[in-house]
């Protein structure tokens, strides 16, 4: 058994739930799917001083496996109870409004992280494995219809003019995030990764990123509920798909929901976000922003994707829960949410002379 770590975030989640009791205990184990151990679930707590969370499952038997670890860091992180079910709901007609015309939205994008079964995930994954999904997934895209059809595009061989237009775009994710290469998450990149995208690229899917799936309904302006609604279809069709082509469903628990590689995605693995201009809370600063988005429930990030930093007076806002609350309402509370954002930027702009 290799020696209990030095895990360098000391204030992380794993810092106080891996103990070295727990290491010895579980330390030498590996898991059926992928050969996954907790050293290379707990890298980037290990690696890295800055870590809140600092662990990821590299398969689903990593969440039983591990769940004296994982379970813990999952309720703490998610303020959920030992005994807590979780229940998706994706039924847009319950959504009640949509972001107010007057809002500065410039375009709203909604993403779910989803798991295939017998698949390892992304920092455990096998090579063989990860051209399984893709070519999986290759077959079940060929089968989506009407506004969902459209073409799956390899990262492997893309011309980077290409893939540059798309990161500009706010289309396609990029590699070189520490956490991620730290986690295992891009071992033979750019080999089975990809995106999916209809014609009129409002519904996406990547391959292999951090998640085997992320499934994306987006478009330009602020009609959340639209956006929701596509999303819905999509998943589904999706989710019909890969039950066709391969018999197996997405990974699902009782008391997770849709299982994801970072604990944090657990529950709905639901990001709900718009780009909205907000002057007055630019002017009034960034820690005072963060402090009301907390309030409402909501996350504020960049515009460039949650590592690649922040451009002028537009901000991510986005639901700050995934787990514990329905699909529902978590994009109810962004709309919501968004609404006051603005509704109060217009009174800092007057405070401030804008
Ligand atoms: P996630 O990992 O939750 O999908 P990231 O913060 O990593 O999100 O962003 C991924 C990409 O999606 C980035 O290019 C980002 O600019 C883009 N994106 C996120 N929200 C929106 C939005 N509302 N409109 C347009 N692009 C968006
Ligand atoms: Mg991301």
């Amino acid at each position: 058994m290799p020696g209990f770590p030095e895990i360098k975030s000391k204030h992380s989640l794993v810092a106080k739930h891996v103990t070295e009791e727990l290491w010895n205990k579980l330390g030498d184990h590996k898991t059926a799917t992928s050969g996954f151990t907790l050293g290379k679930a707990i890298a980037c707590a290990v690696e890295f001083d800055d870590q809140h969370c600092g662990i990821y499952a590299g398969d689903a038997d990593s969440y039983n496996d591990f769940a004296e670890v994982f379970d813990p860091i999952i309720q703490e992180y998610h303020g959920i109870t030992a005994d807590s079910t979780h229940t998706s709901d994706m039924d847009f007609t319950k959504i009640q409004g949509n972001i107010d015309d007057d809002v500065p939205v410039k375009s709203t994008r909604i993403r779910v992280g989803r798991s295939i079964e017998g698949f390892g995930l992304s920092p455990g994954i096998t090579k063989e494995q990860r051209l399984e999904v893709e070519n999986l997934m290759k077959n079940a895209f060929g089968k989506l219809e009407g506004d969902l059809a459209g073409d799956y595009f390899p990262l492997l061989g893309m011309e980077e003019d290409v893939r540059q237009k798309l990161v500009d775009d706010h289309f396609l994710f990029v590699s070189g995030d520490k956490n991620l290469i730290a986690a295992g998450m891009e071992r033979d990149w750019p080999e089975g990764r990809g995106i999916f995208h209809n014609a009129e690229k409002t519904f996406l899917v990547w391959v292999n990123e951090e998640d085997q799936l992320r499934i994306i309904s987006m478009q330009e302006g602020g009609d959340v509920k639209g956006v929701f609604e596509r999303l819905a279809r999509g998943i589904n069709a999706v989710q019909d798909s890969v039950k066709g082509e391969s018999g197996k469903d997405f990974l699902l628990s009782d008391k997770y929901g849709f299982l994801h590689s970072c604990p944090t995605n657990l529950g709905t693995g639901m990001r709900a976000s718009v780009h909205v201009d907000l002057p007055g809370w630019t002017k009034e600063g960034l820690p005072a922003l963060k402090a009301r988005c907390e309030e409402l429930q909501v996350q504020p990030r960049g515009t460039r994707g949650e590592s690649g930093g922040q451009t002028g007076v537009t901000y991510d806002i986005s639901n700050k829960h995934r787990l514990g609350y329905s699909e529902v309402e978590l994009v109810q509370k962004m709309i919501d949410g968004v609404n006051t954002l603005w509704k109060e930027d217009k009174a800092l702009q007057a405070k401030h002379g804008l």
